[in-house]
């Protein structure tokens, strides 16, 4: 079995964003080679995370300077993000292709995979379960979002967030609100409680109430009626009567904060605004509001999705690609998701991955096969069901 590693940073990007991380390390080269496989990663592919071509050659994996060259032999093919449609053209029909491949916003390239018979897994389909923990990168990846944004708003805020008790006087401990408590928000509650800060967090699912108060932090009870999840555990839209008494019961904890945190998404789906430009003027000048949702929608009015922004004396973050910020940890994650998920499927007799379309995991993030879309939930979002 051959496989591509893709250097995504070589891949345009329509934001001018260059992608930092990559789908494979030294690491999970070694061990991909140790199972018999044939590796080639595209030159440079791990630069920009800190991984030279002479580690993962080391390894015994290939380094290629002109990746289509090989594409037409490559039985799978790894990236971060997609690969280019040209790239897409030379593969040939039946092999396999992994990334985040937005398979929501990116219809005509999920259409296109199709088409050419290719296998698309989509590592943003891969099922919320126990067995697929390990090969979650949407998970790997808002963790570190989560510590990133913290970081981030803390460099940004002109106070500190631990209390200090110093001769000179008492500085305390600055407030942090973090909307949404899903794998980014948890994160963000654990970075600001270590770093001294006092924390209060809200989630439309209350069942993590308990999960922010066992990091520390303080639960926003709002009684905004009947939410509950989806079975994937993903959060549902609200109502536009919860939603407003949602921004009407968040007004005093906003106005409070010195910073404010927003990771409030809704899979497959625009983010929901959360922040109104009216709340934010209540804010103290200088507090920060970190929208996680800012490149795809907003979860603040005023964000500006890759920019800081000042609006009327706070600072909005919405630059977006959290974990590329630290490409090293993100590219160790994501290589280890990606390595986990052929290990789990790899077939050592026939070296070949084993397509198994019955399997939990690959009903799930396999969106096309054999010439047709075979994801229900996608089907069902292009009619705009
Ligand atoms: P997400 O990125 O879809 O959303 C982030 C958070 O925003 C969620 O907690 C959601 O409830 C919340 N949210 C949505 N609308 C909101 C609003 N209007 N106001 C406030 N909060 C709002 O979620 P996620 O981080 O991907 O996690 C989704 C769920 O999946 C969680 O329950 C998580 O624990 C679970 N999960 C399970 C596994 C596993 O079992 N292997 C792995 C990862 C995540």
């Amino acid at each position: 079995m051959k496989i591509i590693v893709l250097n995504d940073s070589s891949l345009p990007d329509p934001t001018g964003n260059v992608e930092k991380r990559c789908a494979a390390t030294p690491a999970t080269t070694t061990r991909l080679c140790k199972k018999g496989i044939s590796v080639y990663v595209e030159s440079n592919a791990g630069l920009l995370s800190g991984y030279s071509n002479k580690e993962y050659e080391e390894t015994g994996a290939s380094i290629i300077d002109d990746v289509n060259d090989m594409l037409p032999e490559a039985d799978i093919v790894v990236a971060v993000n997609k690969p280019t449609e040209e790239q897409l053209a030379l593969l040939k029909k039946g092999a396999i292709v992994v990334g985040h491949l937005d398979p929501f916003f990116e219809q005509p390239l999920i259409e296109s995979i199709a088409q050419k018979g290719l296998t698309g897994i989509s590592v943003e389909m891969i099922p919320r379960s126990s067995r697929a923990q390990k090969m979650d990168a949407l998970s790997s990846q808002a963790s570190l979002a989560g510590y990133v944004m913290v970081m981030q708003a803390a460099s940004l805020l002109p106070s500190i967030l631990p209390m200090m008790m110093t001769p000179s006087g008492t500085i305390k401990p600055a407030k942090v609100f973090i909307i949404g408590a899903g794998v980014a928000g948890l994160q963000a509650i654990a970075t600001a409680k270590r770093l001294g800060a006092s924390v209060l967090a809200y989630d439309t699912r209350p069942v993590v109430a308990e999960q922010v108060e066992s990091l520390g932090g303080k639960f926003l009870h709002i009684d905004i009626g009947e939410t509950g999840q989806t079975k994937d555990g993903y959060a549902k839209a609200l109502t536009e009567e919860q939603k407003a008494i949602q921004q009407e019961a968040q007004r005093d904890a906003i106005a409070s904060s010195d910073i404010v945190i927003t990771t409030a998404q809704l899979f497959g789906r625009k983010p929901p605004v959360l922040i109104q430009k009216d709340t934010l003027a209540l804010m103290k000048p200088g507090s920060v509001v970190v929208d996680m949702a800012a490149q795809s929608g907003g979860n603040v009015e005023g964000s500006v999705a890759g920019e800081v922004a000042n609006v009327n004396g706070v600072t909005v973050v919405g630059t977006g690609n959290w974990s590329q910020s630290v490409a090293r940890a993100a590219t160790d994650m994501y290589a280890n998701n990606v390595y986990n998920l052929v290990d789990e499927f790899y077939d050592a007799e026939s070296s070949a991955f084993g397509l198994d379309l019955e399997d939990d995991i690959l009903s799930g993030c396999v969106i096309t096969h054999d010439g047709a879309i075979t994801s229900d939930m996608l089907t069902n979002a292009y009619k705009g069901a």
